[in-house]
């Protein structure tokens, strides 16, 4: 089939939070083809990356053919190198990622098989969920059994005694078994990771995430080794299989975890893994719940281990993907539906 069509679009999303963190920036991408299928692809960087989209990548996407996977990969080879002047990282290659994503599900569709079929043999069932968010009771009661909880130092030694308090309530309300993990989104130092790594040892945490800034490889490579068994994980805010080279070379974190809809979709996802299994480290992609992260982790090497960004109790959302599967007594999987099995809520569009 050849592509006859490409638009990005900026949801109207209801439910906005003051944080661009919350809302995340996440733009729609929908791609057409002359055979009457359609493709949708979900995507970061907010207006700019529409902009990316709709005045850039979709001028070099019309008129190409799609009919394997051999043909996306080499349409993001010349993406990416097209966009280079000013890609690289960041919002190009987040544009990038959802007209990737949309031709993983074009291509699903036209062959009415699954993305994860696409991908290779699928070698999970269904995914071991964890919830990210501060209500650990309601986890448990809906059945999870490993949750990541944020934690913010914000400059008062009485963040230590937070850390410690979450830490222990965590531990006693999911048990000696379960993964509990904190992600600090950049708000540590060197030297409070250090502190904390002694602090919480009894209640043996699995990962602390994102302690100090991606740019900072080789401080985070020298704490590695010091927070043991506590794994050092990272990685949402890297970009590319090129990214990761230099995540590698530095030694610098012990898990990735790339954000698909913003690393480069599953083309680049699949390249990262490719390195981390050569590295020997494990992957557990960001928001791995969404279907752009499901698929990937059903069919590959990635853990068995998929983020669910529960929130809390009776709040409200936007329902922008229509069909989206969800964790059910702690465990996730995605549809046998054709491409991603999601639809966007055209309303929204
Ligand atoms: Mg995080």
């Amino acid at each position: 089939m050849k592509i006859t069509d490409v638009k990005a679009v900026y949801p109207r999303y209801k439910h906005l939070a003051s944080s661009w963190r919350t809302r995340l920036w996440q733009i729609v991408v929908r791609v057409e083809s002359d055979t009457g299928v359609i493709g949708y692809g979900y995507g970061g960087g907010g207006l700019a990356a529409v902009e990316v989209v709709n005045g850039h990548l979709r001028d070099l996407l019309i008129g190409a053919s799609l009919d394997s996977v051999d043909d996306i990969v080499s349409t993001w080879d010349a993406l990416y190198t097209a966009s280079i002047p000013y890609g690289r990282k960041g919002i190009g290659i987040m544009a990038l990622s959802g007209v990737d994503l949309a031709l993983w599900d074009l291509l699903g569709h036209a062959e009415r098989r699954p993305v994860y079929e696409l991908i290779g043999q699928r070698s999970k069932g269904k995914v071991t969920a964890y919830a990210t968010g501060s209500d650990a009771e309601w986890y448990r009661e809906l059945g999870f059994t490993a949750h990541k909880f944020s934690h913010h130092w914000a400059g008062s030694p009485s963040d230590y005694d937070t850390a410690v308090e979450r830490s222990a309530r965590a531990r006693e309300v999911f048990g000696a078994d379960a993964r509990i993990m904190i992600d600090t989104y950049m708000s540590w130092d060197a030297e409070v990771t250090l502190e904390m790594a002694r602090l919480l040892r009894d209640y043996e945490i699995y990962w602390f995430e994102d302690v100090l800034t991606p740019d900072d490889l080789s401080a985070q490579a020298a704490l590695r080794p010091a927070i043991k068994p506590t794994l050092l994980a990272g990685g949402e805010h890297e970009f590319t299989q090129f990214g990761f080279q230099e995540v590698a070379r530095a030694g610098a974190l012990d898990l990735w975890q790339p954000d698909i809809t913003w690393c480069g979709g599953i083309t680049a996802g699949l390249r990262i893994l490719d390195l981390a299994c050569t590295e020997g480290i494990p992957v557990a992609p960001h928001r791995g719940h969404e279907v752009w992260g499901l698929h990937l982790i059903v069919s590959s090497d990635c853990l068995d281990l998929a983020e669910v960004n529960q929130g809390e109790r009776g709040a409200t959302g936007d329902e922008l993907w229509i069909g989206r599967p969800r964790a059910i007594d702690g465990y996730i999987e995605p549809s046998d539906a054709p491409g991603f099995g999601v639809k966007p809520d055209e309303a929204m569009l």
